[in-house]
C-alpha cells in the first residue's frame, strides 16, 4: 500500500489532536479491509471518552486565538495545504482505492472535487464580507459582520472519504473555527494520510484535528458543551438521529442523508447517449453514491430500445481491482453490503420485476475473495416496488414504463427522498418544466450526475437532507459563521 506513516509500528491509526498523532488506549475497534482483495490494510480504534474530550479541549483552546487571526494569515496554510494535496493526489488515490473498493480515475476525480473545495475557501477574504450602508438613519451608519462560532465537527461517510471531508475542513477554519473530522471507520486511512499533510501544512496546534471512532464517538462528540456545530453525511436513519440530536443539545446542525434518484428518458432524447450516461450514473462507485441515478422512467415509445441499449452498455462495463488498467468498477465496500445488494435483488425478482441482466454471477479472476458484482438490471418495475422505493447502494437499476413527461415528474415527486435527478430529452419545454417541478436538489439535464461544483452549495432535499445551510461554497460560510449588526450614530457636534 501507498505509505500512511502516521500508523503505528502495528499499524494501528492514530488520532491527531493538538498538532500532534496520538495513538488510542482504547480496546474497541475494527481491522480496515481492503475490499477486493481481503487484505487487513490496518486497524481503527474507536476514540475514548477522555481522547474525545482532549481533541475538543485543544480545539476549544485554538479557537481563542485562530478568531482574531487576520484572515489573510489564516489562508496561507490552506494555500499550502492545496498544493500538497495536488502534489500527493496519486498517493491519496492509490490508499483511497485500496481501502474503499473504487477505481484509481475515480479516486482521482473524488480528489480534484475536494481540492476545488480548499480553492474556493483561499477565497474568503472576499467572500466573508458582509453588508454596510452609510446614513442608514440619521448620523447613523450600519453594518453586518459575520463572526466564527467555535468548534466545529463533521462525521462522514464511507463512500467519499477523500472529498467529503473537504466539503467542511477548507470552510470552517478559514471563517476562524477550529474543526474535528470523525471519518468513516470503514476507511479512515485516506483521512490519515490528508492529516498527514494538514500537518505539513502547518496550521497552529489544535486548529484542525482527527478523531476515529463508531457511532459512540458521533455520540459523544454531539453532546460535548464545547461543540459549536455539526456537520453530518450519511444514511438517511443517522442523519436524522444525527439532526434531532444536535438539535436537542443547542448544536447548529446540518445532516445529509440517503437518497433514491430518478433519470426520466424522453421519448426525444438521444438513446445512446441516455444509456451510456444512465448507465455509469447508476453504476459508477459500484453504485455507493448518494448521486447515482437508479430507477429509470422511460417513456413508453423507446422503451423497449432504451432498454436494449441500457444492458449493451451495462456488457460493457468491465469489473475488476481498481488499481489495474481498463476497469470501470470496482469491489462494494464490504461482504456484508455485498450481501445486502444482492437480498435487494432477490426481493426485486420476488416482486415481479424482469431481470433483464443479472450481475450475480461475477467473480473477478485473482480477487477471489474481492466484493465484486456486475451491473444487474431490471425492467417492469412499478412505483410501490421495495427497489424503485429504498436505496439500494449497489450496482442495479431499475427501468420503469411512463405514458407521458407528467406520469414522469409526478412519480419522481412521489419518492420520499430528493437528492438527485436527472432528464435525457432534445425538447426545451421538457427541460424548463423539470427545472420548475422536479423535487431534487441536484439536477441534471442531458448528464447523469448532477454533482455540484464547489462554489455551488450540494445538499439534497425531504429526507435527503435535514437543516437549511447546505454543504460547499457560500452556504458554509452562513453555517460557519454568525451574523452581527454594528450601529454607529457620531453626530456632527460642529454643526
Ligand atoms: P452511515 O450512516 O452508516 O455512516 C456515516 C457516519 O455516521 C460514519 O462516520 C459512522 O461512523 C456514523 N454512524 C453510523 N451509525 C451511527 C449511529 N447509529 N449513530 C451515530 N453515528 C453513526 O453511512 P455510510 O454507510 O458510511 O454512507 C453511505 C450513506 O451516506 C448512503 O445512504 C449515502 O446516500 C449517504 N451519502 C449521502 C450524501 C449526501 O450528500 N446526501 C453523500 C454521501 C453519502
Amino acid at each position: 500500500m501507498a505509505v500512511v506513516e502516521s500508523l503505528t509500528a502495528d499499524g494501528t491509526v492514530q488520532n491527531y489532536v493538538n498538532g500532534g498523532w496520538r495513538p488510542s488506549d482504547s480496546e474497541d475497534g475494527q481491522d480496515v479491509v481492503n475490499p477486493a482483495t481481503g487484505e487487513t490494510l490496518a486497524y481503527v480504534p474507536f476514540s475514548t471518552e477522555s481522547e474525545i474530550n482532549e481533541a475538543i479541549e485543544a480545539a476549544h483552546t485554538a479557537f481563542q486565538t485562530w478568531r482574531s487571526t487576520p484572515v489573510e494569515e489564516r489562508i496561507q496554510p490552506l494555500f499550502r495545504f492545496k498544493m500538497l494535496l495536488e502534489e500527493h493526489q496519486d498517493d491519496l488515490a492509490e490508499i483511497l482505492v485500496q481501502e474503499h473498493g473504487k477505481t484509481f480515475a475515480e479516486a482521482k476525480g473524488e480528489l480534484r472535487r475536494g481540492i476545488e473545495n480548499v480553492e474556493v475557501a483561499c477565497g474568503i477574504p472576499s467572500m466573508m464580507q458582509s453588508g454596510s450602508l452609510l446614513n442608514a438613519a440619521p448620523n447613523i451608519d450600519e453594518s453586518a459582520v459575520r463572526r466564527p462560532l467555535g468548534v466545529f465537527v463533521a462525521i462522514t461517510p464511507f463512500n467519499f472519504p477523500g472529498m467529503i471531508p473537504l466539503w467542511f475542513l477548507p470552510y470552517a477554519v478559514a471563517t476562524g473555527n477550529s474543526f474535528v473530522l470523525k471519518p468513516s471507520e470503514r476507511d479512515p486511512l485516506v483521512a490519515q494520510r490528508l492529516f498527514e499533510l494538514v500537518d505539513e501544512a502547518g496550521f497552529p496546534d489544535g486548529v484542525v484535528s482527527l478523531v476515529n471512532g463508531g457511532a459512540d464517538t458521533v455520540n459523544a462528540l454531539i453532546q460535548h458543551e464545547d461543540v459549536a456545530g455539526i456537520s453530518f453525511v450519511g444514511s438517511t436513519p443517522v442523519a436524522r438521529h444525527v439532526y434531532e440530536s444536535a438539535a436537542a443539545a443547542g448544536k447548529r446542525v446540518q445532516a445529509q442523508g440517503g437518497a433514491k434518484n430518478h433519470v426520466i428518458v424522453s421519448d426525444s432524447a438521444n438513446l445512446d447517449f441516455a444509456a451510456k450516461k444512465t448507465l455509469s450514473s447508476a453504476c459508477a462507485c459500484a453504485g455507493e453514491r448518494c448521486l447515482a441515478n437508479d430507477v429509470v422512467l422511460v417513456h413508453d415509445d423507446v422503451y423497449d430500445e432504451f432498454a436494449d441499449k441500457l444492458v449493451e452498455a451495462a456488457d460493457a462495463f468491465q469489473v475488476g481491482y481498481g488499481l489495474d488498467e481498463g476497469v470501470d468498477m470496482g469491489a462494494l465496500i464490504t461482504p456484508e453490503h455485498e450481501q445486502r445488494v444482492r437480498e435487494f435483488i432477490q426481493t426485486g425478482i420476488d416482486e415481479g420485476a424482469t431481470l433483464l441482466r443479472d450481475g450475480r454471477e461475477l467473480t473477478v479472476e485473482g480477487y477471489e475473495d474481492g466484493n465484486f458484482m456486475g451491473p444487474t438490471v431490471f425492467g417492469d418495475v412499478t412505483p410501490d416496488m421495495v427497489i424503485a422505493r429504498e436505496e439500494i447502494f449497489g450496482p442495479v437499476v431499475g427501468l420503469a414504463r411512463v405514458a407521458d413527461f407528467d406520469e414522469a415528474i409526478e412519480t419522481l415527486n412521489a419518492s420520499k427522498f430528493g437528492n438527485a435527478a436527472s432528464l435525457f430529452t432534445e425538447r426545451g419545454s421538457e427541460a424548463r418544466r423539470f427545472r420548475h417541478e422536479a423535487e431534487a436538489g441536484n439536477l441534471a439535464v442531458n448528464a447523469g450526475t448532477a454533482a455540484p461544483m464547489a462554489f455551488f452549495h450540494f445538499g439534497g432535499q425531504k429526507d435527503s437532507f435535514f437543516g437549511d445551510l447546505h454543504a460547499q461554497g457560500e452556504d458554509m460560510i452562513h453555517f460557519y459563521t454568525d451574523k452581527a449588526i454594528y450601529i454607529e450614530r457620531w453626530p456632527d457636534e460642529s454643526m
